[in-house]
C-alpha cells in the first residue's frame, strides 16, 4: 500500500486508541508513525500497544515507525496549605525550598536546582503559564518575587523557568528506567524532552548507543541558543509547541517553528511539528478552520511530519482527526501554489559530494518526469540527503535494516522498503527496477533514478546516480 501524500502523520496513543482494532484503522486512516507518550501509562500498557502495532506492521506488510517520548523533568510547586492559594497582580510572595505547608507567604518549591539558577528579574512561570512571577531576590533557600499575573496556585502545579538554565540532565531515573525499557521493546525512535544543551543529546546518545533514533524536542529557550549543534547531534527534532509556547510567548512560536523547520531541512534530518493541531477534535468531529490552516502551513513550511497528541490519545474521534490531518495534507500537497513555495524555501545544497548527488538525482528525475527516485540506504542518510530537496517525482528507500524502514516512516516522502542487502551494480539495477514496479511506482517503459552509495554495505556515502529504464 502506498499513501497518496509525502509528510507523515504521527499520532499518539492512549486510552481512546491503544486496541489493536483501533490501531488498524488509524494506520489504514494514514497513521505513519505512533507515539507512545511515557509520561501516561504503565510498561504493561505500552508493550501492550507495542505488541500490537508489531502485530499490524506483519499484517499490512509496511514499516510503522514507533517513537518513545520520555516525560523528562518536570518542575512543580509543592503542597499548599489548603490545596490553593489565590495570589493578585502587585503581591509578593516566597517561594521556599524547604516547608511543610505553603501558603500566601510562602510557596514550597522543591527543586534547588532553581534556586542556584535564578537571579532577580527573572520570570517563573507556573500551570503552563497563567501565573507569572518576577524575581525580586535570592537565597539560597528561598525566592522572593512579585506577582506579575496573578491566579489561583494549587498543589503540584508545574513550573516554568524560561531564562535560565537548570543543572539537570533531561533524564530523570523514571526517564531511564523508561528508556531501558523502551529499547528492550524494540522502538525506532526515542524522543528526549527538557533538552537545553548539545551536551544533553549526547547524554542520551550515548545511553541509546545506536539501538533507536534521537529526537530533540525543542521546548526551551536555552535550546534555540544551541540549535545548529542541538540539530547536527539529533536523528530528528520535534517542534514541541506545548511547551514551547510557555516558555517563549505565543506570537514567537509561529516564526521559531518556521525557523526550526528550515534548519532541519538545511541539515536534512526529519522535523515534527507537534501539539494542539487539530486540538478541537478531542471533543469534535471537526475541526476548527485555523486548526486546518495550521495544518497545512506546517506542509507549506516543508515539514516532514505532523503529530496528534489527545486528539489520538484521549479524544473522542481519534480516526477521524488521522483522517482530517490526511486530506489537510493532501489538499495542501496538492495545492497549486505548494510547488513554488516548497522550492522557495529549499535551504540551498550543501557543498559535499553527496548532497550534490542527492541534489542531482531530485532535479535529474523533475527533468526526466522519471516514475521514481529509488534510493538504496543503510542508515537512512542517502533517502534523507534526497527527501531534503524535497524532490516532486515519488522517493523509494530500500534498505537492508528493518530499524532504519520503520525510522524513514517520519521522514517526508520516503515510501520505505525492507530488502536485503544487494552486493553488485547488476543487482542494484535490477532490484531497483523490480522494487518500483512491486511497490506500484512504476510500469513498464517508465525511467527510475536510481541513487546509492558505493562500495556498498558502507553507510553515508551518497556518489552514485543512475537512469534506468524498466523493460
Ligand atoms: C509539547 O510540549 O508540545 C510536547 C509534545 O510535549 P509533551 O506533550 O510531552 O509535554
Amino acid at each position: 500500500m502506498r499513501r497518496n501524500r509525502r509528510a507523515k502523520i504521527v499520532a499518539t496513543v492512549g486510552p481512546a486508541s491503544g486496541s489493536p482494532e483501533m490501531l488498524e484503522q488509524l494506520f489504514l486512516s494514514g497513521v505513519d508513525t505512533f507515539r507512545l507518550n511515557f509520561s501516561h501509562g504503565t510498561h504493561e500498557d505500552h508493550a501492550r500497544v507495542h505488541a500490537a502495532i508489531r502485530a499490524l506492521e506483519s499484517k499490512v506488510g509496511r514499516p510503522i515507525g514507533i517513537l518513545q517520548d520520555l516525560q523528562g523533568p518536570k518542575i512543580r510547586v509543592g503542597t499548599i496549605k489548603d490545596g490553593k492559594i489565590t495570589v493578585t497582580a502587585g503581591e509578593k510572595v516566597r517561594f521556599v525550598l524547604q516547608g511543610v505547608d505553603g501558603d500566601s507567604l510562602s510557596i514550597p518549591l522543591p527543586h534547588p536546582e532553581i534556586f542556584d539558577a535564578v537571579t532577580p528579574g527573572d520570570d517563573l512561570l507556573i500551570d503552563d503559564g497563567r501565573i507569572r512571577v518576577r524575581v525580586t531576590g535570592v537565597g539560597s533557600d528561598f525566592i522572593d518575587a512579585n506577582i506579575i499575573t496573578g491566579g489561583i496556585i494549587s498543589n503540584r502545579k508545574g513550573v516554568n523557568v524560561p531564562s535560565a538554565v537548570l543543572n539537570l540532565s533531561p533524564l530523570t531515573t523514571k526517564d531511564r528506567a523508561d528508556l531501558a525499557f523502551g529499547l528492550e521493546l524494540g522502538v525506532d525512535w526515542v524522543a528526549l524532552s527538557f533538552v537545553q544543551k548539545p551536551g544533553d543529546v549526547i547524554e542520551a546518545l550515548s545511553l541509546i548507543g545506536g539501538r533507536a533514533g534521537v529526537m530533540s524536542k525543542i521546548e526551551k529557550p536555552a535550546a534555540l541558543e544551541h540549535i545548529d549543534d542541538i540539530i547536527r547531534l539529533s536523528g530528528a527534532i520535534m517542534v514541541a509547541r506545548g511547551d514551547l509556547g510557555v516558555e517563549i510567548p505565543h506570537q514567537d512560536v509561529p516564526g521559531r517553528q518556521k525557523e526550526l523547520i528550515k534548519s532541519c531541512r538545511l541539515a536534512g534530518k526529519p522535523v515534527i511539528v507537534a501539539t494542539q493541531m487539530l486540538d478541537s477534535m478531542v471533543a469534535a468531529p471537526t475541526p476548527t478552520r485555523a486548526e486546518a490552516s495550521d495544518v497545512a502551513t506546517a506542509i507549506y513550511d516543508g515539514a516532514d511530519a505532523v503529530m496528534l497528541s489527545a486528539e489520538s490519545a484521549s479524544g473522542q474521534y481519534p480516526r477521524e482527526a488521522v483522517e482530517m490531518m490526511s486530506r489537510i495534507i493532501e489538499s495542501t500537497e496538492r495545492h497549486k501554489m505548494y510547488r513554488s513555495i516548497i522550492d522557495a524555501s529549499h535551504p540551498g545544497e550543501e557543498e559535499t559530494a553527496p548532497h550534490a548527488v542527492a541534489a542531482a538525482a531530485a532535479d535529474l528525475a523533475a527533468s526526466l518526469h522519471a516514475a521514481a527516485i529509488v534510493a538504496f540506504t543503510s542508515s537512512g542518510t542517502t533517502a534523507a540527503r534526497i527527501a531534503r530537496k524535497r524532490p516532486s517525482v515519488p522517493l523509494l528507500a530500500i534498505t537492508p535494516h528493518q530499524s532504519v524502514a520503520r525510522q524513514l516512516s517520519l521522514l517526508w516522502g520516503a515510501h520505505s522498503v525492507l530488502s536485503e542487502d544487494i552486493s553488485t551494480y547488476e543487482e542494484m539495477v535490477d532490484k531497483a527496477a523490480k522494487t518500483a514496479l512491486s511497490e506500484g511506482f512504476a510500469k513498464q517503459a517508465d525511467s527510475i533514478v536510481v541513487v546509492a552509495g558505493i562500495p556498498f554495505k558502507e553507510a553515508g556515502t551518497t556518489n552514485n546516480l543512475r537512469v534506468v529504464q524498466i523493460d
